[in-house]
């Protein structure tokens, strides 16, 4: 970022890609992630994942030691699949990179093939999807479309790979970027009510958030099914929620299968939630069910009720570019100002987003950072006068620093129970994040008058 005067980042706004990258195979049916790399990578990634989703996450590694590091790691991955195939017995393993395996140079394509072509007597393998992750290079979300792209590819193969199937007619791709459990399951609803056959993918709403168990489960159940996601090169478009910043499983769909893709921003506010649902109506050529309708009247009316306390604030925004992006807009039309817009990842069009996503911000604001971490969040925010703060947990300390309320919503929160329940998409989602911020900035307002009051 432009202005700084440290080299260092200090405390990151965003995540590791092989973390984005694990979620996402977390997604798909009878799939574990290995992480090729130490030890540290993976069990960073399974604490992180644990304190948010509340549930166990299993994370493979390779575990590096000094000699690989040197020799290269090919003996260490085989003896890794090898036992996570006898433990876990999964229909397939993601295998990701990490920052040490890709500055050695590892050729883990190559390393895959070799496994597969040594390994053909001990039919039936696992499949084995490979997502290329250096977090030195990108984010979280890079890893998580980077992931959706490999199974994609690896799953469905080219045109000349398949046999000619036929459309189905009505089929309906929804690709996501990385939202909460709660999300994944609105989207069901949503896509249900259509009534047309559809993949969603990834889908971790089970299996990073199930039930509790008698027993405990190697591989929990839920994720996309290996049969829904061959079909998606039969299927009459792909919507895609989010934009990927590398790697595109939308845009190789469309390359290799002539899947017609239209991106959206995350349906977060109004705005974004109509179009999504005129997305889905013209693939599937359906009316908007009607209690989508009345959904949607039920937002404006408790925009109409709240509007007093949310109008004319000012706010900080920060975290992933897609939930900043649609933040933003939701903020935009309900008279919030985002002051800061900010990203830890650096590029990718996000200025630009979120310029798009305000139409009622005056024109000097905001003020939008990316490849931002909280210390330059801070210097700026310190004279920009924020009302409240919207993001993850991890904006804690900037939240006390600046003395305003912190909104939490996104990915992490690991100070809160119920992080991953918390829903943000559709009209109910939104009506869900103006309610938590109305009542966020009165919390506020009350804990500032001594006597306090019991009416609005
Ligand atoms: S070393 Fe790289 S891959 Fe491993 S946890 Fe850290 S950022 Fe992620």
């Amino acid at each position: 970022m432009k202005g700084r005067t440290y080299v260092a980042t200090g405390n990151a706004c965003k995540l590791c890609a092989p973390f984005g990258a694990c979620m996402a195979l977390r997604g798909i049916e009878g799939c574990i992630p290995l992480i090729h790399g130490s030890q540290g990578c993976a069990t960073y990634i399974r604490r992180y994942g644990i304190s948010h989703f509340r549930e166990p996450l299993d994370i493979a590694s390779s575990n590096f030691t000094e000699a690989a590091a040197i020799f290269g790691g090919r003996d260490i991955l085989f003896t890794a699949l090898d036992n996570v195939s006898r433990s876990y017995k999964p229909a397939a393993i993601g295998v990701t990179s990490t920052c040490l395996s890709e500055t050695i140079g590892e050729d883990v394509p190559r390393y895959l093939r070799q496994y597969e072509a040594e390994r053909q007597d001990q039919a039936p393998l696992p499949l084995l999807f490979y997502a290329s992750t250096p977090s030195y290079r990108g984010t979280h979300t890079d890893g998580f479309h980077e992931a959706i792209w490999a199974v994609l590819s690896t799953l469905i193969g080219t045109r000349e790979d398949r046999p000619v199937q036929g459309s189905e007619g009505t089929r309906v791709n929804l690709i996501s970027s990385f939202v909460s459990t709660e999300d994944l399951r609105e989207l069901h609803s949503i896509l249900r009510s259509f009534e047309a056959p559809y993949t969603l993918i990834p889908d971790y709403s089970e299996s990073l958030d199930g039930p509790s168990w008698e027993t405990y489960q190697k591989l929990p159940e839920g994720g996309t099914k290996l049969a829904d996601i061959r079909a998606m090169a039969d299927a009459v478009g792909t919507l895609y929620l989010g934009y990927p910043p590398g790697k595109d499983g939308g845009q190789w769909l469309w390359e290799n299968h002539g899947i017609p893709l239209t991106r959206l921003e995350l349906p977060i506010g109004i705005e974004n939630t109509d179009r999504f649902f005129e997305a889905l109506a013209t693939l599937t050529g359906r009316e908007i069910p009607e209690p989508w309708q009345k959904q949607r009247g039920r937002l404006i009316d408790a925009y109409i009720d709240g509007h007093k306390y949310g109008s004319g604030k000012r706010a900080i925004l920060y975290g992933e570019e897609d939930l900043v992006a649609a933040l933003a807009s939701f903020l935009d039309e309900i008279g919030v100002i985002p002051i800061i817009a900010a990203t830890g990842r650096a590029g990718s069009g996000f200025a630009q987003r979120i310029q798009q996503a305000l139409k009622n911000t005056p024109a000097e604001e905001p003020l939008i950072m990316d490849d931002a971490d909280f210390i330059s969040i801070l210097e700026r925010a310190k004279t920009l006068e924020a009302d409240f703060i919207m993001g993850h947990s991890k904006g804690l300390y900037l939240s006390r620093e600046l003395g305003i309320p912190l909104v939490r919503c996104g990915f992490p929160i690991h100070d809160r129970i119920g992080g991953q329940r918390l829903l943000h998409l559709g009209y109910r989602g939104t009506l869900n994040l103006f309610d938590l911020l109305c009542n966020t900035l009165l919390q506020a307002k009350q804990d500032q008058v001594s006597k306090g009051y019991t009416y609005l």
